[in-house]
């Protein structure tokens, strides 16, 4: 079920839109390398008759499966839209789609879940990426510990930081 609101109810009241939206949806041709959709996305919208033009308000929140920027590691992080609103003419050019006697608000929610993805995503604030390749068994054997850390490019970046 896309996301629709009822124009006749809409003429009388303010109507309240709870629930969830499938990623088939909304995102079903979306492709991208670090970011895809997996779970639902949840909405809890309220939509308001302003003569020729309806305004949507409320909040938007989904589960994304990112893929760490530095790591490259899977990880589910919570993508928030707390103060989801959206201003839209009923007729022309740039109307909501309409069927019957129900508007699409999908493509609303839609773009704006798409500007609020990351670009970069983290697994952690901290993430240093992919671990330093480690040398080889034979040649650690003799190190001692200090010539172990003296070799990770992440020594220095920590005694600059002193
Ligand atoms: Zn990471």
């Amino acid at each position: 079920m896309p996301l629709q609101v009822n124009l006749r109810l809409l003429e009388r009241i303010p109507q309240k839109l709870v629930g969830e939206l499938p990623v088939v949806e909304f995102a079903a041709d979306f492709h991208d390398e670090v970011v895809r959709f997996t779970k639902p996305l949840q909405y809890d919208l309220e939509v308001i008759r302003q003569g020729l033009d309806i305004l949507v308000q409320g909040t938007l929140s989904i589960v994304l499966e990112c893929s760490c920027a530095r790591c490259l590691s899977s990880f589910e992080t919570q993508l928030e839209i707390e103060d989801f609103s959206a201003f839209v003419p009923l007729e022309g050019e740039d109307a909501v789609p309409k069927d019957g006697d129900f508007a699409d608000l999908t493509p609303l929610v839609r773009e704006d879940t798409f500007l609020a993805l990351p670009t970069k995503p983290l697994c952690r604030p901290e993430c240093r990426g992919l671990p330093v390749k480690a040398p080889s068994r034979d040649s650690r054997l003799g190190a001692t510990p200090s010539e172990v850390t003296s070799t990770s490019p992440w020594a220095a970046l920590e005694k600059l930081k002193l």
